[in-house]
């Protein structure tokens, strides 16, 4: 009898410590100064001196101007706006966090690991514009090995950050008609299309963060192989690269854009796509790519 007691005792113990330890996530307020658990914080100094400013939730843009995002904390910074002036951060979130150089997660970024503090590096140190709260790397859109992209006649410029694509921010990467095009984030697929004979099918897949991935030229016989609605998890199979007249009479390849904050990709080609804000993508797929054998 005593026994069972003392296990009815504890249990309501342990439920008790349950809710002490998360009281201090639940109550980490946004924007209010403090860099609480929970949070994602920027500072406007190094080695997290100066004004700062915390966040619970991924920013696409800290905006600019009078409506900016402010640094809040009294100190060197504060009231300054926080796109272009972050030294370094704390990350408190429980996640990984990634910051951008520009607005809607792009260009060259800085990944802060849970429970980090670091200066931010080169690429973002006073030039950030984004983040991400959450793992926002990618898996790469192709089941290619390095060598077989690095070998097409014209390969992909998988080395790099900059956009290199013909005409506005995208990326095409060539590789052999039937290669297995993949998901390069978990998500849901918005969009599946045949295609003509000549431009192929096409998909799209909405991820957490927002970010629209287009996928286009693959094989319309077989087709994609998703539906819409569908969730799909990063590496999960999209549909195939298609043959050279579903490039456009190039060399085969897959063609990759990224737009955020829609559901459906803009009918655009060419340089008309160019004031869409599409956005440059070439750093995460670089990353991903060498994370391929
Ligand atoms: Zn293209």
């Amino acid at each position: 009898m005593m026994k069972r007691l003392l296990a009815v005792l504890a249990t309501v113990v342990a439920v008790a410590g349950g809710i002490a330890t998360t009281a201090p996530a639940a109550s980490a307020a946004a924007k209010n100064g403090l860099c609480e658990s929970g949070e994602f914080c920027l500072y406007f100094g190094s080695d997290r001196t100066g004004s700062l400013v915390d966040f619970v939730n991924t920013q696409r843009s800290y905006g600019s101007g009078g409506s900016c995002v402010k640094f809040i904390r009294a100190g060197a910074g504060q009231n300054s706006c926080v796109q272009n002036n972050a030294a370094s951060a704390w990350n408190r979130s429980g996640k990984p966090v990634s910051v951008f150089y520009n607005s809607d997660f792009g260009g060259v970024y800085d990944v802060i690991p849970n429970n980090a503090g670091p200066n931010l590096n080169d690429n973002v140190r006073k030039d950030n514009a984004s983040h991400i709260i959450g793992d926002a790397s990618l898996r790469f859109p192709l089941n290619a090995t390095q060598a077989q992209v690095k070998n097409r006649p014209t390969p992909w410029c998988w080395n790099n950050k900059t956009n290199c694509h013909h005409d506005y921010n995208a990326a095409d990467i060539f590789a052999a008609t039937g290669t297995v095009v993949v998901s390069p984030v978990a998500g849901e697929v918005m969009t599946v299309r045949g295609g003509s004979s000549t431009s192929g099918a096409t998909a799209t897949v909405k991820d957490a963060f927002g970010r629209l991935w287009f996928f286009q030229h693959m094989d319309n016989n077989p087709g994609p192989s998703v539906t819409p609605g569908q969730r799909v998890a990063k590496g999960d199979r999209i549909g195939l690269v298609g043959t050279r007249a579903h490039a456009m009479n190039t060399d085969p390849h897959l063609h990759i854009d990224m737009r955020v904050g829609v559901n459906e990709r803009v009918s655009c080609t060419g340089a008309q796509c160019a004031g869409y804000g599409f956005v440059n993508n070439q750093p995460l797929l670089r990353t991903a790519f060498l994370e391929r054998p």
